[in-house]
């Protein structure tokens, strides 16, 4: 294993290695976050027609997408939604080609959205801080991957309120094999799968109990998905402090939206984005966490 030899010469350049790794493969996730929820809503929609035999020529509900006849994550090439210009390789270095563009497009001068270069810097950010917890190690490699999937079920929850199975559901299984196989992450197998288990059913039953007291539906199957996958990752025991931190934050930002910005209550509010970034923070900081929590409450 040269590589890891090599890297585990100085931990400095293996976390400046992950945090340009993590800013190229953050421009990859914004194209994920875009496209993927249109290629499974055209998918939907075209599953339904067959299903009720009926045409499917309705344009799609996102214009840009409609003109694509192809549309997966590399095709069509990116280009500027409002003149269709072509991006060449050097306007699509992360963070950089925006600062140098002063964040407009080079051909229309139509602002280009500040999310984009905010995406790749914090994401280069997070790889940065896995590997600086995590060492030259494979199971750091894991992390990365875990890491970039929350990125990304982040971001389409917060848009369309919907945390796609194309990417819970690997993600679930990726956290038995990790465990399966021991990268060395101390979590048992045992502890893995009750995990998975226990994360899943905990908020199904909790969403039932509500549905049955209020009828209405506090959060959606994406959401016990996605806390089965980190139960599978990070073990039973991760499950109530991920649950706790992610209502909390959760609880107060949307006070906060409803008080300061005026939202109304009613709304939905996606819940994945607070599961994914509690189970980050477990992630990095947990046993410091639980050490604080034990403290605490033993005086
Ligand atoms: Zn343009």
């Amino acid at each position: 294993m040269a590589i890891v030899e090599l890297l585990s010469l100085s931990p400095g350049f293996l976390i400046t290695v992950c945090v340009v790794l993590g800013l190229l493969v953050g421009s990859f996730l914004n194209v994920v976050v875009y496209r993927l929820p249109i290629m499974l809503q055209r998918d939907w929609k075209s599953q339904c027609c067959e299903f009720l035999e009926i045409n499917n020529e309705t344009p799609d509900a996102n214009e840009s997408s409609a003109k694509f006849e192809t549309f997966n994550l590399a095709k069509p090439e990116s280009h500027c939604p409002h003149c269709g210009h072509r991006i060449r390789p050097w306007e699509n270095i992360p963070v950089i080609s925006y600062l140098i563009l002063g964040g407009k497009c080079s051909a229309c001068k139509s602002k280009i959205s500040l999310r984009y270069p905010s995406v790749e810097f914090v994401n280069g950010l997070l790889s940065g801080l896995v590997a600086y917890s995590f060492g030259a190690t494979w199971l750091t490699l894991a992390l990365l991957l875990l890491t970039w999937c929350l990125v990304v079920l982040t971001l389409i929850d917060f848009d369309h309120q919907l945390l796609p199975d194309d990417i819970t559901i690997p993600l679930l299984w990726m956290g038995l094999l990790v465990n399966a196989i021991d990268l060395g992450f101390d979590v048992t197998l045992y502890d893995a799968v009750i995990g998975a288990i226990a994360g899943y059913l905990s908020l199904w039953g909790f969403y039932w109990l509500f549905k049955l007291l209020t009828g209405k539906e506090g959060m959606g199957y994406g959401d016990f998905k996605l806390l089965a996958a980190l139960g599978a990752w990070m073990g039973w025991q991760s499950l109530l402090p991920i649950i706790i931190l992610s209502s909390l934050v959760g609880a107060v930002y949307g006070i906060l939206m409803i008080v300061v910005a005026g939202r109304d209550r009613a709304a939905p509010m996606p819940f994945g984005p607070y599961l994914a970034g509690a189970g980050f923070i477990m992630l990095i900081w947990g046993s410091q966490l639980n050490e604080l929590y034990i403290n605490t409450m033993l005086g």
